[in-house]
């Protein structure tokens, strides 16, 4: 599949082409940490295809949870994730795409979780948190 994305500022777009039965959901605490969130959604792009516009920053994670070094790719304005790959020189041979970032989100849902030992307890029944369209808490309601 053809996928194009952009940061959330869009200093930084990309393009290239996933495979959508690679999507991978993430709960590893690095992905927690990176994300600022609960989990991490990630595609990988070969390098062979992989073309980027604008220049993000980059951090070497030397002691990630797998055990291995990844540089990990964000923008330097708005702080998007990007993409993690291996260390080295541009290309990679393949680049980990985060889908949050990606235009095509909506056709890419994860076909596996891993690193489950450190998912949140909660993410397994989110369809039990309530659930609204607006949000309710007061300080976040639109003025
Ligand atoms: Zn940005
Ligand atoms: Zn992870």
């Amino acid at each position: 599949m053809r996928i194009e994305g952009r940061c959330h500022c869009g200093a930084i777009t990309i393009e290239g082409e996933a495979d959508p039965e690679q999507v991978t959901l993430c709960h590893c605490t690095d992905c927690q940490t990176g994300t600022g969130s609960a989990f991490r959604v990630s595609v990988p792009v070969s390098g062979a295809t992989f073309k980027m516009m604008g220049q993000p920053a980059r951090y070497l994670k030397t002691t990630a949870d797998s055990g291995n070094p990844r540089i990990q790719a964000f923008c330097p304005t708005c702080g998007a994730p990007i993409y993690s790959t291996s260390p080295g020189d541009d290309p990679r041979p393949s680049y980990t795409v985060r889908v949050g970032i990606l235009r095509q989100r909506d056709r890419l849902t994860p076909k596996r979780q891993i690193w489950v030992r450190s998912a949140r307890p909660w993410v397994t029944e989110i369809a039990a948190i309530e659930r609204s369209e607006l949000p309710t808490v007061p300080s976040l309601k639109p003025s």
